[in-house]
């Protein structure tokens, strides 16, 4: 039950259809946000709204789709789903994908189309993922900034990558999956960005063959505030294996502490010191305890 705004209208939840004929349903070309409302003193509060919607609309002019609202209109329609579903808190989608008014991989007749979609959705990965850290496996599947969707657009077509990368990890008994890029070197999770923290430094791979993570950002500015240094370099598998701790960030995985990948152990296998205090003052930003 609910609302969902499709196209600048409010729509009940169950009227918010597409035909069997939608484009993208076909040929997956689509692009897509994945924003989170925290609950905050002041009622339920987008984290990083501008910076979703700025991606969104970069995904977009990569898939060159032209989104037929502005900015504002699309900040604003997340904002009128949060509180028209009276959400405290909230996981927001915000889509953009062809209809149903052409078939072919021609684009010029094809109309693209706006949803924004919100619901609860408490425990991305499982409740005490963020408390114990999760098991990673490396993907046989690779992350490409050539083709695909291009690493930089939140697009669908990214997400085949990221599924089969998950439902491998998942039959190999792990909790989530590492996509490693074309050459080898550590890219991300299907839907996480990776960081790994040795000798108190922090590092990270560059944007190369990742998504620009929004959560990615927010840690720069946390760990540097906590008097840490953050390095963007090209990391290799093994150097994930003798990390003192490594962490996932996302909207949904927030930071998930990782303790172990394709089983080595890291560091001393739970949620390490540096990642249990950015996690601690990363939801104190999001939920507005400290100021933004
Ligand atoms: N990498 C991929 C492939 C993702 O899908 C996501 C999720 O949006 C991320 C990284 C993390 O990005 P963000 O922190 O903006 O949610």
């Amino acid at each position: 039950d609910g609302f969902i705004w499709l196209d600048g209208e409010m729509v009940p939840w169950r009227e918010a259809r597409v035909h069997v004929l939608t484009h993208t349903l076909h040929y997956g070309m689509g692009v897509f946000e994945g924003v989170r409302a925290y609950e905050t003193a002041d009622g339920p509060a987008i984290f990083r709204l501008q910076e979703h919607t700025d991606r969104l609309f970069r995904s977009a002019h990569i898939m060159q789709m032209k989104i037929p609202f502005t900015k504002e209109q699309v900040n604003q329609a997340q904002v009128d789903v949060v509180r028209e579903n009276k959400l405290p808190h909230a996981y927001l989608r915000p889509m953009a994908f062809y209809g149903s008014e052409g078939m072919g991989l021609r684009a010029s007749n094809l109309q693209v189309h706006l949803v924004v979609a919100a619901w609860e959705w408490p425990a991305y990965m499982s409740p005490e993922a963020l408390e114990l850290g999760i098991k990673v496996r490396t993907s046989s599947y690779t992350r490409h900034h050539v083709n695909i969707a291009m690493c930089k657009a939140k697009a669908n077509g990214n997400y085949i990558n990221s599924m089969l990368s998950l439902s491998e990890a998942l039959s190999g008994g792990a909790d989530e999956a590492l996509l490693l890029d074309p050459e080898g070197y550590v890219a991300e999770g299907s839907g996480e960005n990776i960081f790994i923290v040795r000798d108190g430094v922090i590092y990270t791979p560059d944007l190369t063959s990742c998504l620009d993570g929004i959560t990615r950002k927010t840690l720069f500015t946390l760990a540097a505030d906590q008097g840490y240094e953050v390095r963007e370099k090209r990391i290799t598998r093994d150097e994930v294996y003798i990390a003192d701790e490594a962490f996932f960030t996302g909207t949904a995985a927030e930071i998930t502490p990782i303790r172990e990948l394709d089983g080595r152990i890291i560091g001393e296998g739970r949620r390490g010191p540096v990642t249990e205090k950015l996690q601690a003052i990363y939801f104190d930003l999001v939920r507005g305890k400290v100021p933004q």
